[in-house]
């Protein structure tokens, strides 16, 4: 997952470059999620898994990305 360069009240999105982007697949019938996964395909492969277990047939693969809000060094945060 590719963050927008995105600035908000002088705070901008970080990623954590040592939380890689991680994948998961749910079932949309049942709400089962596979384990999150370093590849897609993994998730994918789950939600295949799942079809032969159950013989649900309707999936989304979620990709996740872990960050922090961040004070760029031109910026100051707005105060409230
Ligand atoms: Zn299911």
């Amino acid at each position: 997952m590719r963050l927008v360069d995105l600035r908000f009240a002088g705070w901008q999105l970080e990623p954590i470059p040592e939380a890689p982007a991680r994948y998961y697949g749910k079932c949309r019938s049942c709400g089962e999620r596979s384990p999150h996964a370093a590849l897609v395909g993994q998730g994918q492969l789950w939600c295949l898994r799942h079809t032969d277990a159950t013989g649900h047939a309707e999936y989304e693969i979620f990709e996740s990305q872990e960050f922090n809000a961040t004070v760029p060094a031109d910026s100051t945060p707005a105060t409230t």
